[in-house]
């Protein structure tokens, strides 16, 4: 094993060691959350090492990137994590099996197309503004029983459930209450869409305790990104 494999395979190690406490202290079997590695920045040759220790999930922010790993690394799902612009939803659709960031009923009609253009299914989670600033990504939870009927009606979508980010100048804990409680909405007009993504490096602990399904953990496996200038 060379150095960055062996550096892998200890934060791997080390994170599990993490989300099996955080499971434990919320009463939750370790199989209710799923772990995405969020490999943004970080090359293809990450993916590979990370897949060989048995993660299954990753995820990327950025079209250009995530294609061109979701190329080099196709046998495992591919999540989009990031703000989809609508005309680089066609590409997204050829190569994710979730996206995340689904909050506003154009992008909602362009996946869709693409996805049946390319003759495949997507997961999509609806992402939940929770500062009340949709201009940061997400749709304002009053928005999301209109979008999640558009989803479910949608050719080629599956709804799948919610996603947020918690605010930065928030606590998490009640960030993550507030997702849950769309959540439950949600899931009474579309009880198969139970995803609740939510939980990053810094509160995937409060995360997992609101009711996390999948958290989407960057840092404390891959290590400090570069800075991005965009
Ligand atoms: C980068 C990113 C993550 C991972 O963040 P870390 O703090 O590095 O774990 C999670 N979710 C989204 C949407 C991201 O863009």
């Amino acid at each position: 094993m060379d150095d960055r494999a062996a550096e892998l395979a200890a934060a791997l190690a080390a994170l599990e060691q993490r989300l099996l406490a955080a499971c434990e202290a919320a009463g939750r079997p370790r199989a209710d959350v799923r772990l995405v590695a969020v490999t943004k920045t970080h090359p293809a040759s990450d993916v590979q090492v990370l897949r060989d220790l048995g993660v299954e999930d990753f995820g990327e922010n950025r079209d250009q990137e995530a294609k061109d790993k979701a190329a080099a690394v196709p046998e495992v799902r591919w999540h989009f994590v990031g703000a989809v612009q609508t005309n680089k939803a066609r590409s997204v659709a050829t190569y994710a099996d979730v996206v995340h960031s689904v909050d506003r009923p154009g992008l909602v009609q362009a996946l869709s197309r693409g996805a049946d253009r390319a003759g495949r299914v997507l997961d999509v989670l609806l992402q939940v503004s929770l500062d009340g600033d949709p201009a940061r990504g997400g749709a304002l939870p009053a928005d999301i029983p209109g979008l999640a009927e558009q989803a479910a009606a949608a050719a080629g979508l599956r709804l799948a459930g919610v996603m947020a980010i918690a605010p930065l100048d928030a606590d998490p804990t009640q960030a993550f209450a507030q997702l849950a409680e769309v959540s439950a909405r949600l899931r009474d007009d579309h009880p198969d869409a139970h995803a609740i993504s939510a939980g990053m490096t810094g509160d995937l602990e409060q995360a997992i305790a609101a009711g996390a399904t999948h958290v989407r953990v960057g840092t404390a496996l891959l290590g400090r990104r570069p800075p991005v200038s965009r």
